[in-house]
């Protein structure tokens, strides 16, 4: 009797739980934009988190493998930094605006700039990564006196008005209007057909001579900046070869061309040979922008450049909560345990553990169209087995089938039929292991679906991103929209 009474009460609360999901999934539905998308079928609310892992409304833990799209870099609930927020908070001080000295933000400038390697590097703190790249395209427009910007096909570098009209990814440009002239280079399309077979050098060779002919004809000959991501996060962490932005520096040097590292996404030791992203490529660039990461969660961004770069706008500037003392805190925190722990080198051995796992247990897979990573940055592109198109629907399968497995996922892609990979950075070798085991059962699970057949799976070398990325969608939970 008491046996099935708590039986009926826990069917009851489950009852209540997802009559409460779904009412919240209503209102959300009625009062936020419908381009703001959101994951999985039924959408989840995470309420809590520990390190790796997260637990949504309903009790159910998950293993974070995206962890808020890279943000929570070192995981949830992690005590330097909560408290060292709570000792701000204790001040009474969470804002005074930057018409005061705030030591906290003083003392991170020091850090980054130092940490950035650029010549006398001065920062400046705002909210978003957004915010930082307009900051940089002021910065680099201003210099040169020029409103031509190269970028690159398939970046993605924010929502803003400038930020939109540098993104070449059409699934997150809503507008072509533009305060900037743009011309968009090659270097992260590699699967493109024009490009089949080239090796390294021989695509680099190909980039290096079209920015070249870029520049003689296509612009009016005194570009301001390129800007771009070392991986591209949005386009599904694609990447151009090492060595191709050193090549590309080379050229932009001769013309007195500004060089912009969006670190947005691969700062901080994330691509685990270099603590920043460009620095797989030999680079240092005159500006680097960043955000996500830097505040575990809290609002940061900011931008690195050279003093005479920084100091030359030629009026007043101010970012109202840009560095605020609680931010500034999170941040500094955030990035004394990332050094404190080594965790770049914990992101290059874990990375390879699973980039490695991947290509062995489902390399070979039909369904999978090619497996890409570095450090704690990885992706599997889905393709439809037989014809190799890019497949949104079995990546969208895939996230559902990873997160009914608890393990959170991310999506993206020009074609949205990449998952994307990026655990915190404190991950362990056990969830490692354990999170790789998640995806592997998954995506097999989702092969065999796709093929009607198990798949063979082990034994293969790594395939490179292969699938032709179609324009445009595929995006779970809502019409034609791309995911992050
Ligand atoms: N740059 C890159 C590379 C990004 O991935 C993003 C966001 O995903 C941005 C810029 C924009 O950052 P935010 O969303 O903080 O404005």
């Amino acid at each position: 009797m008491r046996y099935t009474s708590s039986v009926g009460s826990a069917c009851v609360a489950r009852q209540t739980k997802k009559m409460a999901d779904s009412d919240l999934l209503a209102r959300h539905r009625a009062v936020m934009p419908d381009w703001a998308a959101l994951y999985y079928e039924h959408p989840i609310e995470l309420v809590s988190g520990e390190g790796s892992r997260i637990t949504d409304s309903g009790g159910r833990s998950y293993l974070d493998f995206f962890a808020g799209i890279l943000t929570n870099m070192i995981g949830y609930n992690v005590r330097e930094v909560r408290e060292a927020v709570q000792r701000q908070l204790s001040t009474g001080i969470v804002h005074t605006s930057t018409l005061y000295l705030i030591r906290q933000q003083v003392e991170l400038a020091e850090k980054v700039a130092r940490l950035s390697g650029i010549e006398d590097a001065k920062v400046y703190f705002v909210n978003s990564g957004t915010e930082a790249n307009e900051t940089a395209l002021l910065l680099a427009t201003c210099a040169r006196r020029s409103d031509q910007v190269l970028a690159m096909r398939g970046s993605y570098h924010g929502r803003s008005f400038g930020a939109v009209a540098i993104t070449g990814n059409r699934g997150w440009k809503p507008s072509s209007l533009s305060p900037v002239n743009v011309h968009y280079l090659h270097g992260a399309d590699r699967q493109l057909p024009a490009f089949a077979g080239l090796t390294d050098g021989e695509y680099i060779a190909a980039c290096v001579a079209d920015l070249r002919y870029v520049l003689a004809t296509a612009t009016a000959g005194d570009v301001a900046c390129l800007i771009a991501e070392p991986v591209q996060g949005v386009g599904g962490f694609t990447m151009a070869p090492d060595g191709l932005f050193g090549a590309y520096k080379e050229v932009l040097d001769a013309h007195g061309i500004l060089f912009v590292s969006d670190e947005v996404q691969t700062g901080w030791g994330r691509t685990g040979d270099s603590f920043w992203g460009i620095g797989n490529h030999g680079v240092t660039p005159d500006i680097m922008t960043f955000a996500k990461g830097l505040g575990n969660g809290f609002a940061i961004g900011g931008v690195v450049a050279r003093g005479s770069l920084m100091d030359g706008l030629p009026a007043a500037g101010i970012s109202t909560f840009g560095g605020n003392p609680l931010a500034t805190t999170a941040a500094a925190a955030t990035l004394g345990y990332v050094l404190d722990h080594d965790l770049q080198a914990n992101a290059r051995a874990l990375g390879r553990l699973i980039i490695e796992g991947l290509r062995e247990q489902v390399g070979r897979l039909p369904a999978v169209g090619g497996i890409r990573g570095k450090g704690l940055m990885f992706a599997v592109d889905l393709v439809e087995p037989g014809t190799g198109a890019p497949s949104p629907r079995l990546a969208t399968r895939v996230l559902e089938e990873t997160r009914a497995r608890g393990l959170l996922v991310g999506k993206g892609g020009l074609a949205g039929n990449t998952l994307r990979m990026a655990p915190p950075m404190v991950l362990s070798e056990a969830e490692a292991k354990e999170g790789l085991s998640i995806l592997v059962e998954a995506i097999t699970a989702v092969n065999a679906e796709g093929t009607g057949a198990e798949g063979t799976g082990a034994g293969a070398t790594g395939a490179e991103a292969t699938g032709a990325e179609a324009t445009g969608a595929g995006v779970t939970g809502r019409k034609e929209a791309p995911d992050e």
